[in-house]
């Protein structure tokens, strides 16, 4: 690997153009493309050179950085679209992408198979985080190849080596989960609490002094949901997206995730009755339109 490696970059939405523009901020060459001609031009505004497709990208690249929305598209952009086949050789994937980790594991063995290495990457805290630089950043996969990795993902944010490939999707599937499901719970309890008199501005601080805080009650409520403006960027189909990861893979390791189904049911309802872009704090005015408060 060169000292300055170049990157490629697929996925310029609302997470991978931040943080494409922290890397060319870092100094790194950066080349990236999207499906949106919008995002694109966003990459050039932030610094990077945009082409046309994802193999023209990964011609240019010793670092692959992938921020799409599924591992369907992953393996699209990989294998389908040609990215695979045209990186150099020696070249490092990184999918940074809320991906599926039994589809991961079989995808980095796939490209090793063809001399490329893959490690997951996933992220969290949100487009403030990446604009910020500040994510946390789940690395899984061999030590070396997290090591090559660190100084291109310590622009974004902070690494935590998460043991091997696919541990970084697996947790980052699991901590979604977790947020999904304390974001309802909370809703229901400030919802219920509104209706009983109290002040859910009372309510959200005292509780963020007490044990039932999470990020639900210090960020999402506070900054999306009492302002009403419902725009952390993060769709609620993909939240949901997330937690059925998470689910799946309970239930094919044979562990019960009761509460989890449950909470997949009821963002699975929001999902249907909400439009397709519907931020994922959304789930908090469905919740309202589905009582007698509303
Ligand atoms: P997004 O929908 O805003 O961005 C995804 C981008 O991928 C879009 O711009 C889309 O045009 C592009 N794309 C889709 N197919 C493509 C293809 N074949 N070739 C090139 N580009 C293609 O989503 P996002 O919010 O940026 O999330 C990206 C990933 O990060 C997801 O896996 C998501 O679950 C995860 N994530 C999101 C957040 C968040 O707060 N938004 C936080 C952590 C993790």
């Amino acid at each position: 690997m060169l000292e300055q490696p170049r990157i490629g970059f697929v996925g310029l939405g609302n997470m991978g153009t931040p943080m494409a523009g922290r890397l060319a901020a870092a100094g790194y060459r950066v080349t990236g493309t999207d499906l949106s001609a919008d995002n694109r031009r966003a990459l050039i505004d932030a610094g990077g050179t945009a082409v046309a497709s994802a193999a023209e990208v990964a011609g240019a690249s010793d670092v692959l950085v992938l921020m799409l929305p599924s591992s369907d598209v992953v393996e699209a952009v990989l294998l389908r679209e040609g990215a695979a086949a045209a990186l150099p050789e020696g070249a490092l994937v990184i999918d940074m992408s809320s991906s599926e980790p039994l589809r991961t594991r079989e995808l980095a063995a796939r490209l090793a198979e063809r001399g490329t290495e893959l490690i997951d990457a996933p992220v969290s805290g949100g487009v403030k985080g990446a604009v910020a630089g500040s994510l946390t950043i789940m690395a899984g996969g061999d030590a070396e190849l997290v090591e090559r990795a660190r100084p291109v993902l310590e622009a974004m944010g902070k690494v935590v080596h998460t043991g091997p490939v696919a541990s970084g999707h697996a947790l980052k599937a699991f901590n979604n989960l977790l947020s999904a499901t304390h974001l309802l719970v909370t809703s229901e309890a400030v919802l219920a609490g509104k209706e009983f008199g109290l002040e859910p501005a009372v309510m959200l601080a005292t509780i963020n002094g007490s044990s039932g805080r999470s990020g639900s009650t210090e960020n999402k409520w506070p900054n999306f949901i009492l302002p009403e403006s419902y725009d952390s960027g993060f769709a609620l189909q993909l939240m949901l997206k997330d937690m059925r990861i998470a689910t799946g893979l309970a239930s094919a390791l044979g562990m019960p995730s009761r509460l989890g189904e449950c909470a997949v049911e009821l963002w699975g309802q929001a999902a249907e009755e909400l439009p397709r872009t519907a931020d994922h704090t959304e789930i908090a005015r469905w919740l309202v339109s589905r009582t007698h408060i509303g």
